[in-house]
């Protein structure tokens, strides 16, 4: 007689089975898959994740969600390549995103993983004046040289993952210049859109002047730029780590913030929170109150390189005279199908040598917060990615996301590459602005 005692699985009325069921097992998402294509199985493989959801999930019993079953649900980048490689149109992402969540609803985590969950994901990423202190702080840490000291010290070293984590820090931007974002800017001549903007939680705080550029190119191109204060972090990092309940709430009050605005597009530059706001609509689809407000806030979503390249963009006359190569982020190719866009717009700066990148359609390793979670095997994607980087022999690298910028510009740095990983629209906005190559250059080296 069996003495396994099966405990209910809770949440499970979450998971989509239909769209589980799409999968034919065919296995050709399989040579797109990063993780497969480094570890070789397949269950850490699209398919085999698959399977091993639906094989705990129709026990109905939690007992099978062990940490082995999280090891390999959890190492997934969820970059999403295998949704583009699937002939039958199975939404990957989605699914994994709940299989966390139903994991997170189960699992017996231990007590120091539930605190830096909760502070994390709870009392600072939705809090802008935690953020705000927080980032100012670590700002007055890089200023006052206390950084340079704790670097010389070798305390790093000592400090395992937490000293890691210090030197994927980059250096961080003046405080005071995020609030010079205004809740509203006029377009530059005559107004032809009213556009929403959306700075993101840790985007407006390492990269202010990412943001700063976005309204400005925009402003450029006769939109009138709504900010509004009411707006808070995406949620899509939460999403990524099995918070679904928390994101659908941060997501609700975002959808409140743009509610009254009559706008022609709500745009973001952060391709992984853009992926995030989009669908929205999939998010709070069984929530009557909110699944019309949803629908019609995700189908106004728009990454800022669509948006110029849909509308008659008043092109740049400043030129860059640099070799550029656009390195695509996971979450805007594979999330929102946003290919040629960022290609197209870059191709406007004059002047401009645009170099392909072999391979630009794999994830760098960067992957939300992948490289503190699994940071070897981040560090082995990075690897193959760098050099492919490094082929090019571009000044510049283009992409258009928070995670990636820092990837890919502490690979440049450990090769010691003579590089910058830039966003696009920085790099539109110094051409609008006729900045020559030799101030950005000093500016980007202040910067980095
Ligand atoms: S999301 Fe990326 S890492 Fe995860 S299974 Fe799909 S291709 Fe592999
Ligand atoms: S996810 Fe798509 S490509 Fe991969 S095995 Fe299933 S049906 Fe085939």
């Amino acid at each position: 007689m069996s003495t396994h005692q099966t405990q209910p699985l809770i949440g499970l009325e979450t998971f989509s089975w239909k769209k589980w069921d799409a999968c034919t097992h065919c296995g050709l998402c399989l040579p797109s898959c990063p993780t497969y294509r480094e570890l070789g199985l397949e269950t850490d493989s699209p398919r085999g994740r698959l399977y091993l959801m639906g094989s705990a999930f129709k026990s109905q019993d939690a007992t099978p969600l062990n940490e082995e079953w999280a090891e390999y649900i959890y190492r997934c980048l969820d970059c999403r390549a295998c949704e583009t490689a699937c002939p039958s149109g199975v939404h990957f992402g989605e699914l994994l995103e709940q299989a966390r969540a139903i994991y997170e609803q189960n699992a017996h985590r231990s007590t120091s993983h539930k605190f830096w969950s909760n502070l994390v994901f709870k009392q600072i990423l939705p809090n802008k004046e935690r953020l705000d202190l927080i980032f100012e702080m670590m700002w007055l840490y890089q200023k006052l040289g206390i950084r340079w000291l704790v670097q010389k010290s070798g305390i790093l070293k000592l400090m395992g993952q937490l000293g890691q984590m210090e030197t994927l820090l980059p250096k961080i931007p003046p405080p005071r210049l995020k609030y010079t974002i205004q809740d509203i800017t006029p377009a530059v001549g005559e107004t032809r859109y009213r556009v929403g903007f959306i700075p993101g939680c840790i985007m407006n705080q390492v990269f202010t002047e990412t943001n700063l550029a976005t309204i400005r190119v925009l402003a450029e191109n006769g939109c009138e730029v709504v900010t509004p204060r009411k707006q808070t972090c995406c949620g899509a990092l939460h999403l990524h780590n099995g918070e679904r309940d928390f994101a659908s709430e941060l997501a609700k009050q975002n959808i409140d913030a743009f509610e009254d605005e009559q706008l022609d597009a709500i745009i973001i530059n952060s391709a992984g929170c853009g992926a995030a706001l989009k669908e929205y609509k999939v998010l709070l689809e069984n929530d009557p109150n909110y699944t019309e407000k949803a629908e019609n806030f995700s189908n106004r979503m728009q990454d800022i390189s669509e948006f110029l390249a849909e509308i008659e963009m008043i092109p740049p006359k400043g030129e860059i005279p640099l070799r550029v190569t656009y390195d695509e982020p996971c979450h805007l190719l594979h999330g929102q199908r946003v290919k040629s866009q960022p290609r197209d717009v870059l191709q406007t700066i004059p002047e401009i040598e645009l170099i392909e990148l072999t391979e630009s359609d794999w994830c760098c390793g960067s992957a939300g917060i992948y490289n503190i979670t699994q940071p070897e095997l981040s560090q082995e994607i990075l690897e193959r990615k760098m050099q492919h980087i490094a082929d090019t022999e571009a000044d510049i690298v283009a992409t258009g996301n928070p995670g990636c910028l820092l990837q890919i510009q502490q690979g440049i740095q450990k090769r010691g590459l003579d590089m910058k990983a830039m966003h696009p629209v920085t790099l539109l906005d110094y051409a609008y602005h006729g900045l020559s190559p030799e101030d950005w250059i000093e500016f980007s080296n202040n910067r980095m």
